[in-house]
């Protein structure tokens, strides 16, 4: 998942990516993730901007049923390299790579991307309805035999 600098042309072009990224964080989220799509790459004077979205994929854990499933989002991706090395500009921004020539690896900041762009919650499926929180059955899969919780009297007692 490299951008060649020497080859891209002038102005805009189209970069397909296609690659693996580790995430390596979480353990009940998605950490071996493939990207695929393509950016633009808008090649200009000094500075060479790369943007667009990309399709992730990986196995990640239902937050409600705490099964696996394939996991898909959007990742937007937005960095700049510099060719003008002299500059000090974006030093602290972890989007700006300053490179002069050659091949620019892009998969640190793919990574950071598909980290940003990490849904909140990941569920298996919209309709998914969990583990029981009385027995722990997965109640996708099993009808729950726990009754409903059970009235406490001792509530009656307070006005
Ligand atoms: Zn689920
Ligand atoms: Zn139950």
């Amino acid at each position: 998942m490299k951008l060649d600098l020497d080859r891209s042309p002038r102005g805009r072009s189209e970069l397909p990516l296609t690659g693996t990224v580790e995430l390596d964080w979480q353990a009940d989220r998605a950490s071996s993730v493939s990207l695929s799509g393509s950016l633009l790459v808008d090649n200009l004077e000094g500075r060479v901007l790369v943007s667009g979205a990309l399709q992730a994929r990986g196995s990640a854990v239902c937050t409600r049923c705490l099964e696996p499933f394939d996991l898909h989002w959007d990742v937007d991706v937005s960095c700049m390299v510099l060719r003008d090395t002299s500059s000090d500009e974006g030093a602290d921004d972890s989007m700006v790579i300053s490179q002069r020539d050659g091949l620019v690896d892009l998969r640190e900041i793919l990574r950071e991307s598909a980290i940003l762009a990490y849904p909140q919650q990941t569920v298996c499926d919209p309709q998914c309805r969990g583990l029981c929180a009385g027995c722990g059955h997965n109640l996708n899969r099993e009808a729950c035999t726990c009754e409903a919780p059970q009235h406490d009297p001792r509530w009656d007692a307070l006005p």
